[in-house]
């Protein structure tokens, strides 16, 4: 993410908390994000080096890059996390706590932190967690910021021909899930990764988290008047939110609209979906 693009993320983050004090617990916390990247260009100490045969990889259907490519810088790594842990403390952002613990993330045990954090082994990030004594989801989510960032920086590296004809459940650059998807205004319908932000094409008629193509188990629904839609899916029970951009919207990056419409996955889980 450039300078630029960071400002512009925090602008609208501090926009969205003006017009929706709900949200004002909440936003604070990427605002920060925002600020930490921002303030500290391609110093996460982590980076996917894309691979010689990457090209081939995707064309046949495989992600360009996986754990295997993932290279990890650890004084770096532990130095960006403890610096946006420290941010966020003196933000006073949830239990002070939780972010003090992070003086105790060593370079030893941070390579497998991010791996696992990449490739979702929730229990080794569980186990550390308890051994640090930070709230799980609050590791979670800040090993997720110099991954994601990586990620994007690699999906920058592959060009969307080589994707062209990709129409899977998951990412074509990191084999993540979709966290959004959207509507375009020429009625098709594109996935966006929830860790590297690449988008690709999907098929309209089927769940983009199970590949259902049983149409009757599939529906949606949408607050009046928004121009995004929870997508449900009887089969697995998940969902996933749909911008619909031909009503509106299209200004506004994928990810960053997934944090403000957060009021939608209270819904969705209230109708008994799950995000994951
Ligand atoms: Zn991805
Ligand atoms: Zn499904």
């Amino acid at each position: 993410m450039t300078y630029h693009q960071a400002l512009e993320r925090e602008t609208y983050l501090k926009k969205t908390m003006e017009e929706n004090p709900d949200y004002a617990g909440i936003l604070p916390l990427f605002v920060a994000i925002c600020e930490h990247i921002r303030e500290n260009p391609g110093a996460g100490g982590i980076s996917f080096a894309l691979p010689a045969d990457a090209e081939d990889r995707v064309r046949g259907g495989s992600p360009a890059v996986t754990g295997e490519e993932l290279v990890v810088d650890a004084a770096a790594a532990v130095s960006f996390l403890q610096g946006l842990a420290d941010r966020m403390m003196a933000l006073g952002i949830g239990e002070s706590a939780q972010f003090k613990n992070f003086r105790y993330l060593t370079e030893r045990e941070v390579p497998t932190l991010l791996q696992a954090w990449f490739q979702g082994q929730r229990g080794v990030l569980q186990s550390a967690a308890f051994r640090l004594r930070i709230n799980p989801g609050v590791l979670e989510t800040l090993l997720a910021v110099p991954v994601k960032e990586a990620a994007a920086e690699a999906a920058a590296n592959v060009p969307e021909e080589w994707y062209a004809g990709w129409d899977g459940l998951t990412c074509p650059v990191c084999a993540s899930e979709p966290a959004m998807a959207e509507l375009q205004e020429d009625e098709s319908k594109h996935l966006s990764c929830g860790v590297c932000r690449t988008q690709w094409h999907f098929r309209r008629t089927a769940c983009p988290l199970c590949g259902n193509e049983d149409t009757e188990k599939l529906s949606h629904f949408m607050v009046e008047g928004d121009f995004i839609r929870v997508e449900v899916c009887g089969r697995c029970h998940r969902y996933l939110k749909t911008r619909d951009s031909r009503l509106g919207g299209r200004e506004v990056p994928l990810d960053l609209l997934d944090v403000t419409t957060m009021h939608l996955d209270i819904l969705a889980e209230r109708h008994g979906f799950s995000r994951t």
